[in-house]
């Protein structure tokens, strides 16, 4: 069934030149027992080698069943071995990680039988070199003699066609020498058993033909045998291992040494968690930042107001000038302020330009209006004039033009607009609601508490409310409070004079069927994380509620006839144009805003916002344009600088501890290659393919990969518990490192990813092994 002819394999090593086999031709039987008896150095295991195609012949032919083995390829020599041929070495060769009977299973493990076969089979092959009652042992817990006898066992599980054995008692006492022997002896019965030794006493008691190697010759047969061609057909399925097999390898490898695998992935998660921290850090900080950018954003938005500083000018005319002139006269000149003041005219086409702004840029928009609205409420069965307003009334005169004295400028709060058009969303976003509800209609107000939820007692006395200072008010006794809002035709009645007072009988323009019903509908309160919780305490409204006051205010007869008047219709006083103006636009003769307050989201888009307002004044004429004040624009600058130097330093960093990481691996996994040569050899002996033994390795580094990751992650996340105690001790920002549970999982997957690219390498490296050098390697 096998025939050699011819062959011949050279080895050159430093200019000499071994003939390890010199035209070597020999046919086997199906079933006998050879034993090749020759010195050391002979050729023996060469021999043995290219048989069980672990080692390929350089001329010369290998026939199988007749079959020419030139023109083999790898895939069909992995799956002779592992079909065909069973090893059995002098050194035994068991994987020391794998208990005794997945020793014996391997081969079959390659070869894709079932587990249960698998487990019968071996536990058959165990029981026939009787060693039954060790299966579960660990091989540690052999002897030399039961070690023989599990690579025998592995060798017999596969139901090879050849038994190969080299020097399978020379590590034995004669004793176990003997008793092996016999169970070979027992063996060759049914199958064809080639044995090297160099025990003369041994082949002649055992073997039933003798062949003398001599420098890779054959010096003599005892029995010759002359058939080339072979009878049996053989079984050549191809081998291959599964992921699961590889991973349950190279698991069970790991188990064995758990203290190193755990150094080895602390140390390669050191990368991983560098790039943890820093993420964490990066990410507190980026949280905080945004956060101080919105309440910078919040806390001085964009405004535009009536006046504004003309910045440029200021440089255009020190430029004109020359700095330490050596002149005798002195220069009359403005003061900076008034020289650079700049009147903005607010006109509709701005605001509808504001108004058009890319609502993803800004948080919110506000305007301010001074006009004001005239409010009446039933206090006990009484009615009475109210404002809205923080600032301590005189309740004493009673007198309401006192009221618009104190108001002028100040204003209640109006809330913003929110860009996306939910009404009701930078509210929502900003404020949790106490009691009530948010409003659902222009009419609908909301009081606004601090975080202790107090409320200015101004704001609640200033709408007819009699509280003492400290005292606690039932959200009931507030949500629901009704005020009328009473329009200036209704409010305002003509004297003969041409005068206009308030109608003094309150109670009839209580009931006008003008008037419209205010509603306190929620109590709200900032919310712990707000940056945007711009509004005033007390009472909020709509822009819309305003609008309507307005619109409706326009054309009341108070209005038009202080249009007409150089005189104030209230007073009586003379008014300049610019009182005139201010008195007119607080009985709501003006629709445009006194001033327009931009937060932009962060700063980021405070430069497009601030770029889209310049854009406005592009081709304006100097007195047509509108400035507006940015009072954050310093800050700006230098958080802006801080944030891309902070950003480089991390990069840098992370970058440093990626290669060093994956650098790291490498080196493991090669260590770990060098370690398992054995195994290699012994995987390939039962018919591994290249691909296999890729597998075993890149599934170890799978599982150190993800282990390092693991570890990496929960080492990093307990870091940042000390890292932030340190931060708030030395700079009093809180929580500033946080694991971001996506950057935990990204990190996981790329130390996995990393760490299997990083140890690939070198398991081509293991894949590429010479079996036949592998397995001498003692
Ligand atoms: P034996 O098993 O009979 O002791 P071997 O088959 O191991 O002999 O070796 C035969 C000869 O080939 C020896 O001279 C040995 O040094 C040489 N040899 C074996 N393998 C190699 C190798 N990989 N490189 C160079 N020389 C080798
Ligand atoms: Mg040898």
């Amino acid at each position: 069934m096998l025939a050699l002819k011819n062959l011949k394999k050279t080895y050159v090593v430093g200019g000499t030149t071994t003939h390890a086999l010199n035209d070597v031709s020999l046919s086997f039987r199906k079933q006998e027992f050879v034993a090749i008896l020759g010195p050391s150095g002979s050729g023996k295991t060469t021999l043995l080698n290219v048989i069980g195609g672990l080692d390929q012949y350089d001329s010369g032919d290998m026939i199988i069943n007749g079959q020419s083995t030139k023109n083999f390829k790898d895939i069909d020599w992995d799956a002779y071995r592992n079909n065909s041929i069973g090893f059995v070495f002098q050194s035994y060769n068991i994987i020391g990680h794998l208990d005794v009977i997945s020793n014996v299973e391997l081969g079959m493990t390659l070869s894709g039988v079932s587990k249960a076969e698998k487990h019968a089979k071996a536990e058959e092959a165990l029981t026939r070199v009787g060693l039954k009652d060790h299966m579960n042992k660990q091989p540690n817990q052999l002897s030399g003699g039961q070690l023989q006898r599990v690579a025998i066992a592995r060798a017999l599980a596969n139901d090879p066609d050849v038994l190969l054995c080299d020097e399978p008692t020379g590590a034995l006492d004669s004793e176990t020498g003997l008793q092996i022997m016999e169970l070979i002896q027992e063996l060759a019965q049914e199958k064809l058993v080639i044995m090297v030794t160099h025990d003369a006493d041994l082949a002649y008691q055992y073997a039933n033909r003798i062949i003398k190697f001599k420098d890779g010759e054959v010096l003599d047969d005892s029995n010759p045998y002359d058939n080339t061609d072979g009878d049996a057909k053989l079984d050549m399925k191809r081998t291959g291992m599964s992921y699961l097999t590889a991973l349950n390898l190279s698991f069970k490898n790991i188990m064995t040494k758990k203290g190193r695998t755990f150094i080895t992935s602390f140390a390669s998660s050191i990368g991983i968690i560098s790039i943890a921290v820093v993420l964490s850090l990066s990410n507190g900080f980026q949280k905080q930042i945004d956060a101080t950018q919105a309440e910078t954003s919040a806390q001085y938005p964009i405004t535009v107001a009536s006046v504004a500083n003309n910045s440029t000018a200021i440089t255009i005319s020190n430029e004109e000038q020359t700095a330490y002139p050596s002149t005798d006269t002195v220069i009359a000149s403005e003061d900076e302020a008034t020289a650079n003041q700049h009147e903005n005219n607010l006109t509709q086409e701005y605001v509808d330009y504001v108004q058009d702004i890319d609502p993803s840029l800004i948080a919110a928009l506000n305007y301010t209006y001074a006009a004001q609205m005239n409010m009446l409420r039933e206090v006990d069965g009484e009615v009475q004039s109210v404002v809205f307003s923080n600032y301590e009334q005189d309740s004493a005169t009673g007198d309401i033009q006192s009221f618009y004295a104190t108001e002028m400028g100040t204003g209640a709060s109006t809330f913003p607009e929110s860009p996306e058009g939910d009404d009701n969303a930078f509210l929502s976003e900003n404020y949790d609601v106490l009691a009530g509800d948010l409003p659902s209609e222009t009419t609908d107000l909301v009081l606004v508490v601090d975080k202790f939820n107090n409320v200015n007692i101004n704001a609640l006395n200033n709408l007819g409310f009699s509280y003492e200072d400290g005292e606690a008010i039932n959200f009931d006794d507030i949500i629901g409070t009704e005020i009328s809002l009473v329009s200036n035709d209704a409010y305002y009645q003509e004297l003969p004079t041409g005068n206009f007072v308030p109608n003094q009988d309150i109670a009839v323009v209580y009931d006008n069927d003008s008037n419209q019903t205010l509603r306190i509908a929620a109590v709200i309160r900032p919310k712990e994380d707000a940056t945007m919780a711009i509004l005033n305490q007390g009472i909020n409204y709509s822009n819309a509620l305003t609008q309507e006051v307005i619109a409706d205010s326009q054309d009341s007869a108070i209005v038009q006839a202080q249009k007409d008047s150089d005189l104030s219709v209230i007073t009586g006083q003379t008014l300049d144009e610019e009182a005139k103006a201010t008195a007119l636009t607080s009985l709501g003769a003006d629709a445009m805003p006194t001033s327009i307050m931009i937060y932009p989201k962060d700063f980021e888009t405070k430069d497009q916002v601030l770029d889209y307002l310049d854009a406005y004044n592009e081709d304006k004429a100097e007195e047509d344009k509108i400035l507006y004040t940015d009072l954050a624009s310093t800050m700006t600058e230098l958080t802006g600088g801080l944030m891309d130097a902070t950003t480089y330093v991390l990069v840098a960093f992370a970058g440093i501890s990626l290669v060093t990481s994956m650098i790291m691996i490498g080196i493991i996994t090669y260590t770990s290659v060098l370690e398992r040569t054995k195994e290699i050899g012994v995987l390939k002996a039962l018919g591994a393919r290249k691909k296999d033994i890729t597998r075993v390795f890149d599934s170890e580094t799978l599982i150190l990969g993800v282990l390092s990751g693991l570890l990496g992650v929960a080492v990093a996340y307990a870091l940042t518990f000390p890292i932030n105690t340190i931060i708030e001790n030395l700079t009093d920002l809180k929580n500033v490192a946080q694991l971001d549970p996506r950057h935990a999982v990204i990190l996981l997957i790329i130390s996995t990813v990393l760490t299997v690219l990083g140890g690939h390498i070198p398991a081509r490296m293991a894949a590429k092994k010479d079996a036949a050098e592998a397995l001498r390697a003692d």
